[in-house]
């Protein structure tokens, strides 16, 4: 790969839409346009329309006007518009990696990543469109016959993060339209790109007009507060910090809209004594480093026994130390820039916390001078209880390591969150991995890997980390409804 020119990012900024998509019109927002910008630089990429109340409104009756023909639309016929705009995303990879690299700051090499994984739960949930079903059973009494079927939810409101630009959005997009429910988007007012993208390739595969409608806003709360107390919303799906999605679900509650809530994680990441360090190392990198370590996924800190604490930590602060750090989209790039100076400055004082408590910086520690959101890829050895960092959610490129005595000590000390998205182990004993594994209060663990999502598998927390999952086939349940007929014979 080599270094991208301006011409070319041009280019492919002006070939997203910025306008809001409603009733498959593209039209101005009412307030004017909000400004999106670059964190490797802090100038301004594009404006977007920025949406009022009364827009999200339009958004909300396009989408319930369309909703008993898209529920009737063949489930064949669904899956396939979903298909085509897998086709078409792969395809089109190299350009929506570069825009998602402008937006979000991850290297290029991220950002394709990101691509595959995201454009596959289309995939995924076109395949699951004609796969869903019901039950046809004798009463017990003999008497009758009870059938269940499953329906559409109805129009649901998908909020995003931007840590995921596109994936956040096609884990709940794939499955709401393979499903028959209509939909309102509203992506992170940070990267609202990769969506906007994505509304027009879905828009070119033949998805009828009022499906999805998409509104990018300068206020969360004030566009999307009067939808979910609009009695006719059914769902509300949210990704984002368990701060507000506490506050949604209590809005919610008016309502009582179904809910998926995907929130905070504060992941730990378990080597036993017995496990082979340098693959510990090589998953901790990626559970760590995956997206500049802002994933709910990231692991946040690193519990070790004793024994081989000192030698994990020095192995991970050299690979740390030796990442290229620079904007994502220059060649060789390994780490890119935070989202904003807001978490530069969080991430900044969770590591003085640390270091100021007794834990020692074996690389980095330091924000890095200049434009941009960048913090250098950081290691912590020592780390006290005390430290803020291994309570809260880091949401950067640093790595605590911790020591612990035994096997219960570490799992208590996994466990001493509120949190319970996700968990990593690395053990070559096979009880002792199937032990830890059920002990773990989270909803997904990596047995001797450092990354877990796949869009065939059921991704969701516990916990404070929230409830539903999104992918496999669990994850189109969450957009339907289950209807009991009982049938007189
Ligand atoms: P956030 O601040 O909670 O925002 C998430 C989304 O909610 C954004 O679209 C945001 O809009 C919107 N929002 C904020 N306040 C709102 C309100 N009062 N009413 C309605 N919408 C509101 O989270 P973030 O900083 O973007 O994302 C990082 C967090 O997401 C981390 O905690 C991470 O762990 C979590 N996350 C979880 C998962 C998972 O699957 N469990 C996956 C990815 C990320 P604005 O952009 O306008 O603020």
């Amino acid at each position: 790969m080599s270094t991208i020119t301006a011409p070319e990012e041009q280019r492919v900024l002006d070939a997203v839409p910025k306008q809001l998509y409603i009733g498959g019109e593209w039209r101005e927002g009412s307030k004017g346009t909000l400004p999106v910008e670059d964190p490797a630089t802090g100038e301004t990429l594009v404006e977007v329309a920025d949406a009022s109340a009364g827009d999200a409104k339009s958004a909300l009756d396009a989408a319930v006007e369309a909703g008993p023909e898209w529920a009737q639309c063949p489930p064949r016929e669904r899956g396939e518009i979903l298909r085509r705009a897998f086709d078409t995303i792969i395809e089109r990879t190299d350009e929506l990696a570069l825009l998602m690299t402008l937006e979000m700051g991850k290297p290029i090499k991220e950002s394709k990543a990101e691509i595959a994984y995201g454009a596959e739960f289309l995939r995924w949930f076109s395949e699951q469109a004609v796969r869903i079903d019901g039950r046809y059973a004798v009463a017990p009494n003999g008497q009758g016959r009870l059938l269940t079927m499953k329906q559409p939810v109805g129009p649901c409101l998908l909020i995003t993060p931007w840590n995921f630009p596109l994936a956040m959005g096609t884990r709940k997009i794939g499955p709401a339209v393979a499903a028959g429910c209509t939909t309102v988007v509203k992506p992170a007012q940070q990267t609202p790109l990769s969506l906007l993208m994505l509304a027009k390739i879905l828009e070119e595969s033949g998805l009828p007009k009022g499906v999805l409608n998409l509104i990018t806003a300068s206020s969360a709360s004030e566009s999307t507060g009067p939808l979910i107390s609009d009695p006719r919303l059914r769902k509300l799906s949210f990704t984002g910090s368990t701060e507000v999605g506490r506050k949604l679900m209590e809005q919610a509650s008016q309502n009582l809209l179904r809910l998926s809530m995907e929130l905070g994680g504060n992941a730990p990441f378990i080597v036993f004594e017995d496990a082979d360090v340098d693959d510990a190392v090589r998953g901790a990198l990626i559970a760590k480093m995956r997206n500049v370590g802002e994933a709910c996924t990231a692991a946040n800190r690193f519990h070790v026994a004793e024994p081989a604490a000192e030698q994990f930590a020095e192995k991970l602060a050299e690979k740390m130390g030796s990442l290229k750090v620079g904007r994502g989209t220059e060649d060789g790039v390994e780490v890119g820039p935070l989202i904003n100076e807001e978490q530069r400055e969080k991430v900044s004082a969770l590591v003085d916390d640390a270091v100021g408590k007794g834990a020692r910086a074996l690389v980095g520690g330091h924000a890095r001078d200049g434009a941009g959101y960048f913090y250098d890829p950081t290691v912590l050895a020592d780390v006290p209880e005390g430290a803020e960092l291994l309570r809260e959610e880091i949401f950067g490129p640093v790595a605590p390591v911790k020591g612990f005595a035994d096997e219960d000590e570490a799992i208590a000390a996994a466990n001493d969150t509120e949190f319970g998205l996700v968990a990593y182990v690395y053990t070559s004993n096979l009880k002792r991995a199937l032990r830890v594994v059920e002990r773990l209060e989270t909803g997904m663990v990596g047995l001797n890997q450092g990354m877990v999502s796949n869009p065939a598998a059921p991704f969701g927390g516990i916990k404070q980390s929230g409830f539903g999952r999104e992918g496999g086939p669990e994850g189109i349940e969450e957009y339907l409804e289950t209807k009991y007929v009982a049938v007189n014979l």
